[in-house]
């Protein structure tokens, strides 16, 4: 059987229909939980709270706990980036809004949460709309600044899908500033990364400006 010039077309444009995976996976890290517990243990202790009182309890399986809370907010999740051909040529802003954002200062070891939007202008490929979100946790289960990981979203995004242009805009409460120190209550810090049109086209950024600071919606 020959292959005529129709035929290879064709296949190569079944071909590029076909899904494109890509296993995002973080550096292994061992965790030891028995080793993490102790040091909690230690660590409450040194506070002047004992794990062991006799009238809580309660507190004896806290050493446990927090180790335990600790190595889920702090370990990223591995996934597949799915991606599909750009078959119908969409070429408009892709926004995916108020995507919930939970991460770690690294400085206090603190939750910072908040909110992520994050929008592309497609190129050849699109990407299934469920992997944005799994790639915003991914880089914010690990010790963070909030700049750091608006811009690692922006540069995965741009590397692993290739589009016209990437924006990331971060809006997120640190309680280390909210809760202790400043105890600045209420207020939020917003960061953003844009690359290509999107940094570059004035239209196109003022456009995915205006989308993501539209609180009436
Ligand atoms: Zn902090």
């Amino acid at each position: 059987m020959t292959m005529t010039a129709v035929d290879s077309q064709r296949n190569l444009a079944l071909a590029s229909q076909v899904p494109r995976r890509v296993r995002i996976e973080a550096a292994p890290r061992p965790v030891d939980l028995a080793a993490a517990e102790h040091a909690a243990r230690l660590f409450l202790t040194a506070l002047g709270i004992d794990p062991d009182a006799v009238d809580n309890p309660d507190l004896a399986r806290t050493p446990r706990r927090l180790a335990e809370a600790y190595a889920e907010l702090l370990s990223p999740q591995p996934f597949d980036f799915t991606t599909f051909a750009n078959a119908e040529g969409y070429d408009e802003l892709v926004l995916v809004r108020d995507i919930p954002v939970r991460s770690m200062c690294e400085h206090h070891l603190l939750p910072f949460t908040g909110v992520a939007h994050v929008a592309y202008l497609p190129g050849d490929r699109v990407v299934g709309l469920s992997k944005i979100p799994r790639m915003v946790d991914h880089y914010a289960r690990r010790p963070q600044t909030q700049e750091r990981l608006t811009v690692q979203i922006a540069d995965a995004l741009a590397s692993r899908l290739q589009p016209r242009g990437i924006g990331v805009v971060i809006e997120a409460a640190h309680s280390c500033m909210t809760l202790r120190g400043a105890r600045a209550a209420g207020s939020v810090t917003t960061t953003s990364a844009l690359r290509g049109m999107l940094r570059e086209d004035a239209r196109s950024r003022a456009e995915f400006f205006a989308l993501t600071s539209d609180r009436a919606h």
